[in-house]
């Protein structure tokens, strides 16, 4: 079979959910998938962040199989022998009391909301049924009707309302709209993301993020940080809070923490917040099983073991000063942090972002656009300076090729 049958088999059988770009993968190796025919690419979304560590990465890889053999999935009807030790070494990793362990990104948020609404009622005292979570605009949190309820796009929610109520929604990077609804005593928590990634890598304001948690504190307000894209030394730290020393009082991490292996996400808090869930009122048939314990633990030690964080913050800076070289009428903007970034494309000659994502292609690098102009770039942390010189080889011929 060669690439259009697959392609037609998604379309003929697949819910028409997506529209990905016609490349047919086969394998994955580090920064390199290859496609059915043989091409080889320069993966440059990483699965949207979930590929930090590279593609089949050996270690990662060799504790799945490792585990596979043993024992996969109890529920949490049962205790294993993997999640304890996994809880104690994420906890220690991220420095926070508790963890609890989840599988999808949108997941996580939910876990996060309902963690936040018992400690306003169980804690802060809010009325039963009245609290209520600041988020931003532009957001994107995941595809659930609780999360999609958050959101502002009308691709996200439209036609699939009623929606769940008791969110605020602000402007991102808007202090002085923070201040005003943060008036608002049965405001429990403000929900952020540390780079807003889906909406179009938007880095909000140097201070932003540390004023809005001290604005939050004063409020008795819970600063929650959706990690999930920004988590795991995509931007050059740990975490994107790192940059500003902000620690959420609801961490949610996701993608990565597999290494793309497995869906594994976590919401990290302390016992004050995480306790407020008793037995039976929250979970998930796979959350917590050994098989992601495993996978997980592997995926946070190659982040330290291979020095992520400082190989996303050198070659992003890098990345960033050679794209800004790049002379072309296409390129309206540049911006980004560590390995997280996006080029803002003017629309020339009738070719859009979808048409540099499809000449790229050709060259040999893989990107998708997102919101029609913007192109992000997110490659596996894994890869060289020499690499990235490559890449940005394959993006600066495909831009002029256009002019
Ligand atoms: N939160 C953020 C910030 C994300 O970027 C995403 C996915 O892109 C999600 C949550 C949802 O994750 P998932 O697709 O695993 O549900």
């Amino acid at each position: 079979m060669r690439a259009h049958d697959f392609i037609e088999l998604e379309e003929k059988h697949g819910a028409h959910n997506y529209h990905p770009l016609p490349v047919v993968l086969a394998k994955g190796k580090g920064v390199f998938v290859w496609d059915v025919e043989g091409k080889k690419y320069f993966d440059f979304l990483s699965a949207y962040s979930a590929v930090n560590q590279g593609h089949c990465h050996p270690k990662i890889i060799n504790a799945m199989m490792e585990q596979a053999q043993i024992l996969t999935l109890t529920s949490r009807a049962f205790y294993n022998d993997k999640l304890g030790p996994y809880e104690k070494y994420i906890t220690e990793y991220f420095g926070y009391d508790k963890i609890l362990p989840m599988n999808t990104g949108a997941e996580g948020d939910e876990t996060a909301l309902k963690l936040c609404r018992k400690w306003a009622y169980l804690k802060k005292g809010i009325k039963e049924n009245n609290a209520k979570i600041i988020v931003c605009e532009n957001n994107f949190h995941g595809r659930t009707i609780t999360v999609i309820s958050m959101s502002t796009d009308p691709d996200s929610y439209g036609g699939f309302g009623p929606f769940t109520p008791g969110f605020v929604k602000i402007p991102y990077n808007d202090l002085k709209a923070l201040k005003k609804a943060l008036e608002d005593p049965d405001v429990a928590g403000f929900l952020v993301e540390p780079i807003q990634g889906e909406a179009g890598v938007f880095v909000p304001d140097e201070g932003y993020l540390s004023k809005a948690y001290k604005m939050c504190k004063d409020k008795n307000v819970l600063f929650i940080a959706d990690e999930v894209q920004t988590g795991l030394a995509r931007t050059g730290k740990l975490l994107a809070c790192d940059h500003e020393n902000v620690r959420p009082d609801i961490l949610i991490l996701g993608k990565a923490l597999s290494g793309g292996v497995f869906p594994i996400s976590a919401v990290l808090a302390d016992d004050e917040i995480m306790l407020c869930i008793k037995p039976g009122e929250h979970g998930s048939t796979f959350g917590g099983n050994p098989l992601a314990a495993k996978i997980a633990v592997a995926a946070l030690e190659v982040i330290k073991e291979e020095k992520l964080a400082e190989n996303s913050a050198h070659l992003g800076e890098i990345f960033r000063n050679e794209l800004r070289k790049i002379n072309s009428p296409m390129i309206e903007l540049v911006r980004g942090k560590g390995l997280l970034n996006a080029i803002v494309i003017k629309p020339t000659n009738g070719k859009e972002a979808w048409d540099v994502c499809l000449k790229m292609a050709g060259n040999g690098l893989l990107a998708k656009p997102t919101h029609g102009h913007i192109i992000r770039f997110a490659p596996p942390l894994v890869i060289t300076e020499e690499q990235i010189y490559e890449a940005v080889e394959i993006i600066r011929k495909s831009i002029l090729e256009f002019s």
